[in-house]
């Protein structure tokens, strides 16, 4: 026992760094970032000791996570590390996330995350669970996410992406499946959700803009249906005279 920890001893960089070295860095790294006039905008989780997040949206993501078993053992780090303000920068783009992640080296990883487009036959169910319900609409139009989706986020094959459509990729030494850099960027995609559901649209490739548009031209053609096939059921005006005996 005693020589294994001799052989740590001489390899400190088998050690978790510490807390200190972390902040050092990262107020380092930040002011290097800023003199070359990159603007980093870094991950602050809101949640407590037990969650990272605070909303349903990013709760729901880092749940989703969660319960896969290639994940699980890996994630607890990321976990620590996200709340040890870590993650320099996150920017979500269309199906891709772009990180900097402060480590022991001075210069912070790059993280790159990619996830599958939701595909084509997802994409008209979340469409049309959303023509259907007046009050999806009405908060998809004020830029609110819809409350009333949340079953469809959560089913089985629900739209949270799975294992086999996340590719991810950092540039430390210890790149693995998933190292503590990347897995504190995943935590860190969840507190992104937090302030704005509608990233979750940018994640998964759809057009925030042209999802709502069409969504809502759905919702007219349905009332205009609706509205036709009311005129039909409608009695017509001879029918109305012989109902009250009129000659
Ligand atoms: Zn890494």
């Amino acid at each position: 026992m005693a020589a294994r920890r001799r052989y740590y001893d001489d390899f400190p960089h088998f050690s978790q760094p510490s807390v200190a070295l972390l902040r050092r860095n990262a107020e380092e790294s930040v002011a290097k970032a800023q003199k070359k006039g990159k603007v980093y905008d870094p991950v602050i989780p809101k949640g407590n000791s037990r969650t990272i997040c605070v909303s349903w949206w990013g709760q729901s993501w880092c749940r989703n996570m969660e319960r896969y078993a290639d994940y699980a053992s890996r994630l607890s780090r990321g976990k620590t590390y996200v709340r040890q303000g870590t993650v320099l920068d996150l920017k979500i783009q269309q199906g891709v996330v772009l990180a900097k992640v402060q480590g022991s080296r001075r210069t912070p990883y790059s993280v790159e995350i990619h996830i599958d487009p939701l595909p084509e036959d997802r994409q008209k169910a979340l469409m049309e669970q959303c023509s259907k319900k007046i009050t999806a609409m009405e908060d998809l139009i004020y830029g609110q996410f819809p409350e009333e989706l949340k079953e469809l986020f959560l089913e089985r094959d629900g739209l949270f992406p799975a294992p086999k459509e996340i590719h991810m990729g950092c540039s430390c030494p210890d790149w693995a499946v998933m190292c503590k850099h990347v897995a504190a960027v995943m935590y860190g995609i969840g507190v992104r959700l937090d302030d704005n559901p509608f990233y979750f649209f940018s994640l998964r490739g759809i057009d925030a803009d042209g999802f709502v548009t069409k969504a809502l031209e759905d919702r007219v053609n349905t009332m205009l249906e609706h509205a036709t096939s009311t005129t039909d059921r409608m009695i017509p005006d001879s029918d109305i005279a012989s109902i009250f005996g009129i000659v």
